[in-house]
């Protein structure tokens, strides 16, 4: 059942009663497993013809197989550059489904979040300038370990750096900043790119959701769902605020290791 409240206020706004909703979501919980198994399934039986068509066409781009016109080269190219696609959508899923189905083991350890960030910000800082976007990092100078899996943690911020960095344009700003509270650290990737739509805010994180793509973008709306996944399998959450044309903040917090090892030890 999912649970939902909504207080009763009398005239003075004060709150003289709740209503409680509980919505019966089996129906739609035996959909997403059923969705969950055939696209596991699909993308594990299509991984190794793909892997097999990939190696004939680089192998072929090589000229290992003789040479090649310069026809011959550019739809190679083509083929190459589209299997590289597919290749990237089966891994995403792949790696979907298996933290869905809790099959990756999270190695959770006490992580320091400057050291994080900056990792980040130079595997991220050539891709920015590339775009003339600046990166920037706004940090407080005693922000506690986090309890993570940093390479876990790690995908969670490419994928919020490089949706900044994509849909922000030339002269743009993308900032992480981060900041703790009692139980935990939120950290922000904010950017001053086109934003997102108000009436698509609570979809944003759904598989394969995507906003109408621009000239030459490419992506396959996997990103945010895999972020998401990533930051629930470590008890915290992450949402969105954004304003179309002004930009968009993405925040996920991660439980402090200092508290969750005490209340760990003391129960
Ligand atoms: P992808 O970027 O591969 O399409 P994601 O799951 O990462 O997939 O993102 C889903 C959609 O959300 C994107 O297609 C884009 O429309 C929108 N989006 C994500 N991040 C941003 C952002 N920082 N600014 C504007 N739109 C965004």
């Amino acid at each position: 059942f999912c649970p939902e409240a909504i207080p009763i206020l009398d005239a003075g706004r004060l709150p003289t009663g709740v209503i409680l909703i509980l919505k019966d979501v089996t129906s739609r919980m035996q959909q997403d497993k059923l969705k969950r198994g055939v696209i596991s399934t699909v993308s594990h039986q299509l991984k190794t013809p793909l892997t097999s068509l990939r190696l004939a066409i680089y192998l072929l781009l090589e000229e290992k197989a003789g040479p090649l016109t310069s026809k011959q080269v550019e739809l190679l190219v083509a083929a190459r550059d589209e299997s590289d696609r597919l290749h990237s959508i089966l891994s995403n899923l792949l790696d979907l489904s298996r933290i869905e189905s809790g099959k990756v083991r999270m190695e959770f350890r006490p992580v320091a979040p400057h050291g994080m960030i900056l990792e980040q910000v130079d595997s991220f800082r050539n891709t920015a300038k590339n775009r003339g976007i600046t990166l920037k990092t706004e940090l407080s100078d005693d922000l506690p370990e986090v309890l993570a899996d940093q390479a876990q943690i790690g995908h969670v911020f490419a994928n919020l750096l490089s949706n900044a960095i994509k849909y922000t344009s030339p002269g743009g700003e993308v900032t992480i900043s981060a900041e703790a509270d009692e139980d935990s650290v939120c950290f922000s990737v904010s950017d001053t790119g086109r934003g997102i739509p108000a009436q698509y805010l609570d979809r944003i994180f759904e598989q394969f959701f995507r906003i109408d793509a621009q000239e030459g973008e490419t992506g396959e709306g996997l990103g945010l769902s895999i972020a998401k996944e990533i930051v629930e399998a470590h008890g915290g959450t992450i949402r969105v605020k954004s304003e179309e044309g002004r930009g968009s903040i993405f925040t996920f917090c991660l439980k402090r290791a200092d508290r969750t090892l005490n209340s760990t030890l003391s129960h």
